[in-house]
């Protein structure tokens, strides 16, 4: 599979490619842009609520497929569906086209989990599919459930998936004082499995903590939250700075600056520039 050969070549090489949740063609536009500039393979994250927001999987495939053609994009672009909660939305957005799917089972048992993650990988061969295991937390450290390396071991041997996001510390959304990252866990599952692992919580991590953890395996880095807020700041300004404004285009533009330079950090960060 062409596009998961990018995932494992950043895990060989100790970078890893991030994934920019997206929300609409404006902010994917700004995204690939970037991307394009530092010559970074990039991952867009769709959710099912984005998915929803947009009209359906398959405008989503189109806004990505349309922009790359109009923008001359040359850079390798994965279009994955984020924290799918059923089999049938991931059947759904594959059928639409989604180079890649996360089916989040998280929250069951972990003989379901497996069961849902193995129909996936064994229907779907050309497809990248990521699972998660344990418990990522949710604003402020809340409800962190550590995954046991035993539980890693099992889904990785018995569904072969592509991807697997542990939770070892990160939350979604923002972080209320400092990250407790557990790094010996990402030397376990290193040491027992050879996967390359996905980090969720991607937004306000230290620079310090993603370079240890894509040196410890993880390949794949999610940030949502960190553009969503560039996203409001920027609109906020514009709207107080020219309050009589009222074209959506002018609007909307003005989101563009602070967009690419929290995408241009990170691939700093990440190491993933000039990498396509
Ligand atoms: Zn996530």
């Amino acid at each position: 599979m062409k596009k998961y050969e990018e995932i494992i070549k950043a895990y060989k090489n100790g970078y890893a490619i991030p994934q920019f949740n997206t929300i609409d063609a404006e902010y994917t536009r700004y995204i690939l842009e970037e991307c394009e500039k530092e010559k970074s393979p990039v991952i867009l994250g769709v959710s099912e609520k984005v998915a929803n927001h947009l009209g359906g999987f398959k405008v989503a495939r189109n806004i990505v497929d349309t922009l790359i053609e109009e923008l001359n994009i040359t850079i390798p672009v994965i279009l994955h569906l984020d924290h799918a909660k059923s089999k049938e939305s991931c059947e759904k957005a594959i059928k639409a086209g989604f180079d890649s799917v996360m089916i989040d089972y998280s929250a069951y048992p972990l003989e379901e989990n497996i069961k849902i993650t193995k129909s996936l990988v064994l229907e779907n061969p050309n497809t990248i599919i990521e699972c998660e295991v344990g418990t990522i937390g949710k604003n402020g450290n809340e409800g962190i459930v550590y995954s046991d390396i035993k539980d890693i071991e099992r889904i990785k041997r018995e569904t072969n998936a592509h991807l697997i996001a542990p939770s070892f510390g990160t939350v979604h959304g923002v972080y209320k004082g400092e990250p407790k990252l557990n790094f010996e866990l990402l030397d376990e599952i290193k040491n027992k499995i050879d996967t390359p692992l996905v980090m969720h919580g991607g937004s306000g991590l230290s620079d310090e903590n993603f370079k240890k953890s894509i040196a410890k395996g993880v390949a794949k880095i999610n940030i949502n939250t960190e553009l969503k807020q560039a996203w409001t700041k920027s609109i906020r300004k514009f709207l107080n700075d020219n309050p009589n404004e009222t074209d959506p285009v002018f609007i909307i533009k003005s989101t563009g600056v602070e967009i690419k330079k929290v995408v241009s950090n990170l691939i700093h960060v990440f190491g993933s520039n000039n990498k396509a």
